[in-house]
């Protein structure tokens, strides 16, 4: 009898031991997922707003509405990516002066991992048509390649390519960054189609896409540490 009693005993304080190994276990495991799982920071930075309406289409509508339209697209999608946290230059109306440099002082001040800047383009040619992307800094080409590829596909316009340039936007920034011209909002034709939501739809999963590509693009290069 008295076998029978140290038996079940011991047989409770087992149960007991193993179960408490398997919940310190568990709550560890769940600790470093959250320590070792970097967050991916990015900043949407819709062009233009408030008093610089930016671009005048052919219809008379502003690029500064445009470019927000499509920033916000682009915010919702990436918000459904657990691993990347969004951020916004402007989420409303708002002017911003290029004289005060915000919105690359904006990402820096948070240590962005990506930027990217959403305009429309303009030309006096009305015939002029097409998709480009600028860059500045080397750090930043093929970050700006990998999002051309994927917005030039999702427009159908002509693909007019990566540029460096002096803008300060891109110039500024500490992090790979690209300024995005979807289109040419002069171009009638064009323009008809990007006021559309499934056009700017579909610009915006292209540009989820292309930080996608990007974060492939690292990993094959043996520099990977976004995962998502
Ligand atoms: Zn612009």
């Amino acid at each position: 009898m008295k076998k029978q009693i140290l038996f079940v005993i011991l047989i409770i304080v087992s149960i007991c031991i193993l179960s408490a190994y398997v919940n310190t276990n568990e709550v560890s495991t769940g600790e470093s997922y959250k320590e070792h799982t970097p967050i991916l920071k990015v900043v949407i930075d819709a062009g233009h707003g408030g008093q610089d309406v930016g671009a005048i289409g052919d219809s008379g509508q502003y690029e500064k509405n445009f470019t927000l339209s499509v920033a916000k697209k682009v915010v919702n999608l990436l918000e459904q990516e657990p691993q990347i946290q969004v951020y916004m230059t402007r989420a409303d109306d708002s002017f911003i002066s290029q004289e005060s440099r915000y919105r690359p002082k904006y990402a820096n001040k948070l240590n962005a991992d990506l930027f990217i800047s959403i305009h429309g383009n303009t030309f006096s040619d009305s015939n002029v048509s097409g998709t480009e992307t600028f860059y500045y800094h080397e750090n930043s080409q093929t970050f700006a390649k990998a999002i051309q590829k994927h917005v030039a596909e999702a427009t159908g316009f002509k693909d007019r390519g990566t540029t460096k340039k002096d803008l300060f936007v891109v110039k500024d920034t500490k992090m790979p960054s690209a300024l995005i011209e979807v289109g040419y909002l002069t171009n009638p034709q064009d323009e008809s189609k990007m006021w559309t939501d499934d056009f700017q739809n579909r610009v915006a999963a292209s540009i989820v896409e292309g930080i996608k590509d990007y974060r492939a693009e690292l990993e094959k290069q043996g520099q990977g540490i976004w995962f998502f």
